[in-house]
C-alpha cells in the first residue's frame, strides 16, 4: 500500500514494477534523441516519466473513487497493476446516471490533463526535459483517456454503453449483455490491431506490438466474459428472496442424537435444524455437510450439537431479505447456513448459502 488518499487504499500489484523498469528501460533511447547531451541522466528523466505515467493513471482511478465516494458509494480499494488501475467500488450504483457518471469520469479527467499538458507545453523551450516530459505527459494521458473511452466492457467507455442501454430498456442486466458482447469485438480488435496496420507492408509488423495487442485484447475478453456472468446473476437477482429459499427447520436439543433429530425433520418434511437452548433460544445452527459426513450407523451415538455451529448475530436474516440486499448481507458475513426469523422474532428456517447460490446459476 503507498497511501490512502480520501481514506481509500492504494495498491501496488508486482506486475507494476516490472511495467515501471521496462517503461524506464525502453523510453532511455527517446530522451536521448530528444536531448542529446543529457548521458547517463536520461535514466532518471525515464523513471520520472514512469512515475508521472502512472501518477496520471493514479489521479484517473481517483476521479473514479471521488464521484463514487460522492454518490454514497464505499470504494474499497485502488490498486495499480500491469495495465493500468482499477477502482474497487463495494457496491453497483442505484441509477444509470450515477453509474455513466462514475465511469465517465475517469477518462474525462485523463483527456483534461492532456488538453492542459499540451497547453502548458507552447510555454516550454524545444530541446530541453521539461517540454519532453511534458509531451510524453499529454500522449499518455491522452491514450489513457481514449482506450478507456472504447464502449465495450470492462472498459469505462463500456460501463456507459451499458448504463445507456440500462437506461433505454430500464434492465441492468440488458445493458451489461450488451456492452459485454461490445468488449468482446473490442477485443478482438485490438488482438488484431497490429496486424491489420501492417497488412500493407508485412515487414513493419513490431513483435513488441502484437504482444501488447494480444495482452490488452486478452485482459477485455477476460473481462467482458466475467461481465456476461456477472449479467446472469443480476438477472436472476430480484427473483431471489429469502422467504422462498429457506428451509423448513425444526428446534432441537444439543443433546438430541441425530438420527432422532432426522427422524422428527423428516415427519414434518423439515431439512434444517436449529439448536435451541432450555428457554427455546436458538444458539446454534447444525451444519448440513457436517451431518452428511456422519454414517449412518454412527447417527445414534452422536448428538447435534457436536455437528452444529455457535450462532453469530450477523448469521440471522430477517425473512423479508431480498435480491441485491441480500448477497451484500451474506458477502458481509459468510457462512454456510443462517438462521432467519420474522419481524416477531419467531424461527422461520434455515437458509443455506449453497441453495442460494443454485438459484443465482441455475440455467
Ligand atoms: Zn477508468
Amino acid at each position: 500500500m503507498i497511501g490512502r488518499p480520501f481514506g481509500v487504499p492504494v495498491d501496488v500489484t508486482p506486475t507494476w514494477f516490472i511495467v515501471a523498469g521496462l517503461i524506464t528501460y525502453g523510453f532511455a533511447g527517446t530522451v536521448e534523441r530528444a536531448v542529446p547531451d543529457i548521458g547517463s541522466w536520461k535514466y532518471a528523466v525515464s523513471l520520472t516519466f514512469a512515475l508521472l505515467l502512472y501518477s496520471s493513471v493514479l489521479v484517473h482511478e481517483l476521479s473514479h473513487t471521488l464521484v463514487a465516494l460522492r454518490a454514497g458509494l464505499p470504494v474499497r480499494r485502488i490498486s495499480l497493476h500491469l495495465l493500468g488501475g482499477v477502482s474497487e467500488i463495494e457496491r453497483p450504483a442505484e441509477t444509470p446516471g450515477r453509474e455513466a457518471g462514475i465511469a465517465l469520469a475517469g477518462p474525462l479527467v485523463s483527456l483534461a490533463l492532456a488538453a492542459a499538458g499540451f497547453a502548458f507545453s507552447s510555454l516550454l523551450e524545444g530541446g530541453t526535459v521539461g517540454l519532453l516530459l511534458t509531451r510524453a505527459l499529454v500522449i499518455s494521458n491522452l491514450l489513457v483517456g481514449m482506450f478507456n473511452l472504447l464502449p465495450g466492457l470492462p472498459l469505462d467507455g463500456g460501463r456507459v454503453l451499458s448504463a445507456a442501454v440500462w437506461r433505454v430498456t430500464g434492465r441492468r442486466h440488458t445493458g451489461t449483455i450488451v456492452a459485454a458482447w461490445v468488449g468482446r469485438g473490442v477485443a478482438v480488435v485490438v488482438l488484431l490491431l497490429p496486424f491489420l496496420l501492417a497488412a500493407g507492408d508485412p515487414g513493419s509488423l513490431d513483435v513488441v506490438d502484437v504482444v501488447w495487442g494480444a495482452l490488452l485484447g486478452a485482459f477485455i475478453w477476460v473481462g467482458a466474459s466475467q461481465s456476461l456472468q456477472h449479467a446472469s446473476v443480476q438477472r436472476r437477482l430480484p427473483g431471489v428472496t429469502v422467504r422462498a429459499l429457506t428451509r423448513r427447520a425444526i428446534p432441537v436439543d444439543v443433546a438430541l442424537p441425530l438420527s432422532e433429530a432426522l427422524r422428527q425433520a423428516a415427519e414434518v418434511g423439515a431439512h434444517g435444524m436449529v439448536v435451541v437452548s432450555a428457554g427455546g433460544e436458538p444458539v446454534g445452527l447444525v451444519v448440513e455437510a457436517a451431518v452428511r459426513a456422519v454414517p449412518s450407523e454412527r447417527r445414534p451415538w452422536v448428538p447435534v450439537g457436536d455437528l452444529s455451529r455457535r450462532l453469530e448475530a450477523g448469521h440471522r436474516l430477517p425473512a423479508d431479505l431480498q435480491g441485491e440486499e441480500l448477497i451484500t448481507t451474506m458477502t458481509r458475513e459468510p457462512a454456510s447456513e443462517y438462521l432467519v426469523v420474522e419481524a416477531n422474532g419467531e424461527i422461520y428456517g434455515v437458509l443455506a448459502t449453497a441453495d442460494v447460490e443454485r438459484a443465482l446459476t441455475r440455467a
